[in-house]
């Protein structure tokens, strides 16, 4: 069990930052790709410095499906690989911070009898790939216990379903557990502090420039291996490394996007999920209990921008809730809408650069050691992450760019929070509380304001712990990954951001940009802002 997390106050952070030396790793960018590197480099007993632009897990890393799986649908792409890697991933993520991961049953209802012999092949030889990883055997039902599964499924035509186990999780509260581990293990780790620049001797990367954005602050840090973990946006660092070492890169990302939609759990009550392996048009569609809603999604689709905000395209909203509509009862409408979050999927492209790729399948993850030496990896997933990250370290021992370090220790290592086991955890698709916290629930129930409920399960002691614990420094910070209320209910998130805002500024003393938020909150609300 790791130590219990220091206070991140940022003053030191930035004192440390400043110091003279050479960090054997500086990471950039931290959501769970850059995160999982920093959390294994430190792990190793390595020298780590890991930087990120904006909060932790504010790009994709908060946007996921929070699906802690093995993908079904690539196994129907023939991905057996990517599928037994990802099962066996997901089992370790699940003991590793269950109070953050657990597993989950879902129900694909089937409406045409060959549906059930041909998904529920799929779903055994799924079982199968994960063996002993697996969480549950695959089952066939009746019509009736389809329903019982899921009580409001569509029940005309409904032939039965078939039940199978994945995992879901709490992607933002997660990466700030990878955070705060990393830093349990001598990691620096920093928020609001993007890198703008690289640093480079004789050709080769020798350091990073980073900018604290609250005092504009500069900072030159030497590191022996950079890592460029900036997820859709990796390709501006690789532009500035083109420039260096005098050849063009071709652009590694095809980002696409994915919306997901967020309603009231009247809409599928009960403990299960609901698969829709094919949609009208073919994609795959997920109702998900998380936190006492239900997520409804996503979509997929190419843009050629990169905003930090996206925002979903009337259609996705339209094709969502139409689907949605065909398989529940009532069918969930605009006014329904409690919260709609997009993220940008970084799908990798072929490189053929002269970088060295090692792998180049759209939805598998990339590591390429470029010519100067930068170290850039994308792609992947969530449920993924750990063994990205041994990836990365492998591929920097390997180009020398590290000496070897001892064996990565991260399949059994416990992240900040986990609970020793003794008390079966909360699920997931519970109402958020203080069971998120899981070790450290008492800790927080204790500090000042710890009865004071502000709505939506978060108390003003847990703010007061984002602050004092959490690297919290805006309201956003809080309302959006501490808690997750912006992506439950952006509404009541909205009406808590003046309160949430003072005891901020108490803990802080700076700006907690309450307004700014105020005005993202009604953006989630809203929907789309786009034309469909
Ligand atoms: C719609 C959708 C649903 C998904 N659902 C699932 C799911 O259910 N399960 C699953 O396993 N996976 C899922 N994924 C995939 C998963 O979310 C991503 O693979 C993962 O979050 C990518 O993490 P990342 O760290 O590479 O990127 P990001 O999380 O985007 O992190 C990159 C970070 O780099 C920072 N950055 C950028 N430039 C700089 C700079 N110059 N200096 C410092 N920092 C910088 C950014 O601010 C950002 O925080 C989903 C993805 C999408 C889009």
């Amino acid at each position: 069990m790791p130590a219990p997390a220091a206070p991140t106050r940022r003053e030191e952070l930035l004192e440390r930052l400043a110091r003279p030396g050479t960090w054997d790793i500086a990471v950039v960018g931290g959501g769970a790709t850059g995160l999982g590197v920093a959390l294994d480099a430190a792990s190793r007993g390595l020298s780590v410095v890991l930087l990120e632009a904006h909060d932790f897990a504010k790009g994709t890393s908060s946007r996921a499906t929070k699906l802690v799986h093995g993908g079904v649908r690539y196994l129907a792409q023939g991905d057996i690989g990517l599928v037994r890697e990802a099962l066996h991933e997901r089992t370790t993520l699940l003991r590793n911070a269950p109070h953050l991961a657990q597993p989950l049953p879902f129900v694909l209802p089937a409406y045409k009898l060959w549906e059930m012999p041909f998904y529920g092949a799929g779903l055994v030889m799924y079982d199968a790939l994960a063996g002993v990883a697996g969480l549950g055997r695959t089952e066939f039902l009746t019509r009736g216990s389809t329903l019982a599964a899921l009580p409001t499924a569509r029940p005309e035509g409904l032939k039965g379903g078939i039940r199978y186990w994945d995992g879901q999780f709490d992607d933002a509260r997660l990466a700030l557990a990878l955070a705060r581990t990393a830093a349990v293990h001598g990691a620096l780790v920093l928020n609001y502090c993007g890198v703008t620049r690289l640093l480079y001797a004789d050709g080769r990367v020798t350091g990073l420039v980073a900018q604290d954005a609250e005092t504009g602050r500069e900072f030159e840090l030497q590191a022996r291996c950079v890592v460029n973990a900036t997820g859709v946006w990796v390709d501006a660092l690789r532009q500035q490394d083109a420039k260096v070492i005098g050849r063009p890169v071709q652009p590694m990302v095809a980002p696409s996007q994915g919306v997901h939609v967020v309603v009231d759990r009247a809409f599928l009550p009960g403990e299960h999920a609901l698969m829709v392996p094919k949609t009208a048009d073919g994609r795959v569609l997920f109702a998900v209990p998380w936190l006492g809603k239900l997520i409804l999604g996503t979509t997929d689709t190419p843009r050629d921008d990169l905003p930090l905000e996206p925002r979903p395209f009337g259609h996705e909203l339209d094709f969502i809730l139409r689907e949605s509509g065909r398989y529940l009862v009532r069918a969930p409408a605009m006014k329904d809408i409690r919260s709609t979050w997009v993220g940008l999927r970084p799908l990798v492209r072929p490189v053929g650069n002269g970088d060295e790729p090692t792998k180049a399948l759209s939805r598998e993850h990339t590591v390429l050691v470029g010519r100067s030496g930068l170290v850039t990896v994308t792609g992947g997933k969530w449920t993924t992450y750990r063994a990205m990250a041994e990836d990365v370290l492998e591929k920097c021992f390997a180009a020398h760019l590290l000496p070897r370090a001892a064996t990565g220790v991260t399949a059994t290592l416990p992240l900040v929070g986990a609970p020793d086991g003794t008390v079966a955890p909360t699920p997931l698709s519970a109402p958020p509380g203080l069971h998120l916290y899981g070790s450290e629930a008492t800790q927080v129930a204790g500090l000042e304001g710890g009865d004071r409920q502000l709505g939506g399960g978060l108390t003003a002691a847990m703010v007061r712990f984002a602050a004092r614990h959490e690297y919290a420094r805006t309201v956003e910070d809080v309302l959006a990954r501490r808690s997750r209320m912006l992506f439950l209910d952006a509404g009541m998130a909205g009406e808590l951001a003046e309160e949430v805002g003072a005891l901020l500024r108490q803990e802080t003393g700076v700006d907690p940009q309450v307004g700014a938020f105020r005005a993202l909150a009604a953006s989630y609300l809203k929907g789309s802002q786009a034309p469909s």
